[in-house]
């Protein structure tokens, strides 16, 4: 990642906010069970999360943490929006973006994103990233174009990893609800084997989300 380089947005004077949604629950640490139905894939043999299973909820939340932890070391305020254990509904979650989105005003609406972190399934061969806008053409599509560009670059520094050529466009509930502009990323594959090897690599997750970062800060300073 030495080839790019960032803009360093202006920090506490021109404050930016990041909400960072993951999906899905964690794991309940009393029943010792991942909260969630489904949203797994198991891949024998593999190192895992737990005996060769991946949890999409324990993975986002993974992924979560790095982005926030890159987006406070770059300047941008990070602010989860799930909880670590317990599942809640889109809209819950799309409530508590509008009561700081409301309370913070209009002026720093304007230098706030949302990006809700997913890992996809499908038939267990398809693979690769796939960046979710609305049906809408809005600052969500400029988003999407500026954190492409460095989800891009990833495919030079892993081998195994892809992403879709195309941005995709589907009013899933919480970014269709958003009124600053969001984005969801589906970060690759947990039934592809080589995808889910991927997103349990911690060079993988923390590259992928400083991507997310850069982009985020490309589209700031647009
Ligand atoms: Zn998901």
């Amino acid at each position: 990642m030495t080839t790019i380089q960032p803009l360093l947005p202006n920090k506490l004077d021109n404050p930016a906010i990041v909400y960072i949604v993951a999906g899905h629950g964690g794991f309940d640490p009393i029943q010792k069970e991942y909260v969630t139905n489904g949203k797994r894939a198991t891949h024998k043999g593999a190192e895992m999360h737990q005996n060769g299973t991946y949890y999409e909820g324990w993975g986002n939340r993974i992924a979560a943490d790095y982005l926030a932890a890159i987006c406070r070391e770059w300047g941008l305020i990070p602010i989860r929006i799930h909880q670590e254990i317990q599942d809640t509904t889109p809209d819950t979650r799309s409530n508590e973006i509008d009561k700081y989105v409301r309370k913070f005003g209009s002026a720093l609406a304007k230098r706030s994103v949302l990006i809700e972190l997913h890992s996809n399934a499908a038939n267990g061969t398809a693979k690769g990233a796939r960046i979710y806008t609305t049906t809408n053409n809005d600052n969500s599509d400029i988003l999407e174009s500026h954190i492409r560009k460095y989800i891009k670059q990833l495919e030079k520094q892993f081998e195994t990893f892809v992403l879709g050529e195309y941005k995709q466009e589907k009013n899933y509930t919480l970014i269709a609800q958003s009124s600053i502009p969001a984005v969801l990323i589906e970060r690759a594959f947990h039934d592809n084997q080589q995808d889910a090897e991927l997103l349990v690599c911690p060079k993988f997750n923390q590259a992928q989300m400083f991507a997310v970062v850069l982009g985020i800060i490309g589209f700031l300073n647009k």
